[in-house]
């Protein structure tokens, strides 16, 4: 809590910035598992004063956040001309060649069917995944 002035509190009269100084220079003489207790206790801290609908639907945020699905990106055509194969999902035989990863063009792709042409959001979308525009536009996540 800050009181103003940079001052922590009323009591400890410290500056905020030694505060944190200090923080970091004890941190520093830590062992790594010294550190991890430290967080833990800091967590389970926090995690001590919220309400259990707030722990709820922290809980429903995270749950949602790793079933979240983003449609695959294309093989690029040299990647593509290999012959195709059967969606290792459902085994249907309409099936198009899709990137194992945004960043894996050179890869040997993935064969889905339309409906199984998606990858969990969480491990897919990086800096170079673009969404497929047909996809997009018909309003699918
Ligand atoms: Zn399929």
């Amino acid at each position: 809590m800050d009181v103003g002035a940079g001052i922590c509190c009323n009591v400890c009269m410290l500056a905020t910035e030694a505060r944190r100084r200090g923080g970091v220079s004890r941190a520093a003489r830590l062992t790594p598992l010294e550190r991890a207790v430290a967080a833990m206790r800091a967590a389970r801290g926090r995690w001590s004063r919220t309400t259990p609908a707030e722990r709820q639907a922290i809980g429903r945020r995270l749950v949602e956040a790793r079933r979240r699905r983003v449609p695959l990106m294309a093989a690029s055509e040299w990647v593509a001309q290999q012959p195709p194969q059967a969606c290792d999902r459902c085994g249907s035989l309409d099936v198009r060649p899709y990137r194992a990863h945004p960043l894996e063009t050179h890869k040997a792709p993935l064969w889905r069917c339309r409906r199984h042409a998606t990858a969990p959001a969480a491990s897919y979308v990086c800096l170079a995944y673009r969404r497929p525009v047909e996809m997009s536009r018909s309003g699918r996540s």
